[in-house]
């Protein structure tokens, strides 16, 4: 699942993960507007963490989800 952050460089933090764009955005208006008067900090940004492959173990994971999900297909068409 994606999570957007909000980051302002010039106080040095980044934001609470959120589900949507919007979210962080509407967050990141709220700071602006608490710590710097409505004013947009140089070099701020919405953080969209890229899609990660799965690594190691979790591929087996993966595996037996695969699996369990083409089990329940082949099952429901007997
Ligand atoms: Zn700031």
């Amino acid at each position: 699942m994606f999570q957007f952050q909000y980051e302002c460089p010039n106080c040095r933090l980044v934001s609470e993960p959120y589900a949507t764009r919007g979210r962080a955005e509407r967050r990141g208006q709220k700071h602006r507007d608490e710590l710097h008067d409505g004013m947009h900090p140089i070099g701020e940004a919405i953080l969209q963490p890229e899609f990660r492959a799965p690594q190691g173990k979790e591929w087996q994971a993966v595996a037996i989800a695969a699996a369990l999900i083409l089990i329940a297909l082949i099952a429901s068409h007997l």
